[in-house]
């Protein structure tokens, strides 16, 4: 089978809310994988997995996402590129390649074990759909820079969007790269911004003062819209703002909250790596079950 998501356009009312209907829908499906996943390994970065599940969902979806993929040949030359910079995210993404379709979703199981495709840092080369090596961040940018020029030389319309983190705007690679999008004039590039205010050392505020962000790309050339990553209709409107612009790159930032969709980790104090016990597994996937 081969199934093409085509390219959305603004919606009448009743259409649009039936795709916000799937978008959620879909949102708890990546949740629910990437909770099997943290449960089949005992661990993970569910905190970031559970926060952007959202905006994957958006991308993502079986119905309704606003990527152009054959899920059943991720190397199609007419796709849309979807590059993960931030390698630990891997979870998250693999839920979402599980929602779509390129992964089997009973693939995901294997997480993290031997010989799975599925390491727990994200790798160009184990796994269908990802389409590079992230986890040395600030790198992906400049590879969407590049994927974009060679796409326009090509004449093909295939879009590139790479997700990266807050973190990730300490990163003068991803200025570099932002700077170079702008100067080509590559409208074919979307950058997303998942801003948890978090990184690695602590609270993005208090490692590396990131804002105003907005301004910041702004100034680089970029249309810059700001949503609520946690809001499917914020998150459309977002992307239609993005879609509409021609003539440079446009970045969607989205605010996230670690942990959503499962309010006693959305409550648990704020950590990079969040710990979950191995008896909250399950306590997760029922709070997840109530929530919705
Ligand atoms: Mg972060």
């Amino acid at each position: 089978m081969t199934s093409v998501t085509t390219d959305r356009l603004p919606a009448a009312a009743g259409e649009r809310d039936q795709r916000i209907a799937w978008l959620r829908a879909a949102a708890t499906r990546i949740r629910r994988h990437a909770l099997t996943m943290g449960e089949v390994q005992g661990q993970g970065y569910i905190g970031q997995a559970l926060g952007v599940a959202d905006v994957l969902a958006v991308f993502y979806a079986r119905e309704g996402g606003e990527l152009r993929l054959r899920p059943d040949d991720p190397g199609w030359e007419g796709r849309d590129r979807f590059l993960l910079s931030i390698g630990h995210y891997a979870i998250a993404l693999y839920a979402a390649l599980a929602e779509a379709g390129t992964i089997p979703l009973e693939e995901i199981e294997t997480y993290g074990t031997d010989d799975s495709r599925l390491p727990m840092s994200g790798m160009a080369s184990y796994t269908p759909g990802m389409e590079i090596s992230g986890g040395s961040l600030g790198h992906g940018l400049g590879i969407a820079c590049g994927m974009g020029l060679g796409l326009r030389r090509l004449g093909n319309p295939a879009r590139v969007f790479n997700l990266l983190s807050d973190g990730e705007l300490d990163e003068g690679s991803t200025w570099e790269a932002a700077m170079a999008c702008a100067h080509h004039g590559l409208d074919n590039v979307t950058a997303i911004v998942d801003v948890n205010g978090l990184q690695a050392d602590g609270p993005t505020p208090t490692v590396l003062r990131t804002e105003p962000v907005v301004d910041k790309w702004r100034a680089f050339g970029w249309n810059a819209v700001r949503v609520d990553g946690n809001d499917v209709p914020a998150l459309l409107d977002g992307l239609d703002r993005v879609r509409d612009h021609a003539g440079g790159p446009s970045v969607l930032i989205c605010d996230t909250r670690p942990g959503r969709g499962v309010p006693f980790l959305e409550s648990r104090e704020k950590a990079h790596f969040m710990p979950v016990a191995e008896h909250e597994w399950q306590v997760a996937h029922d709070a997840l079950e109530a929530t919705r």
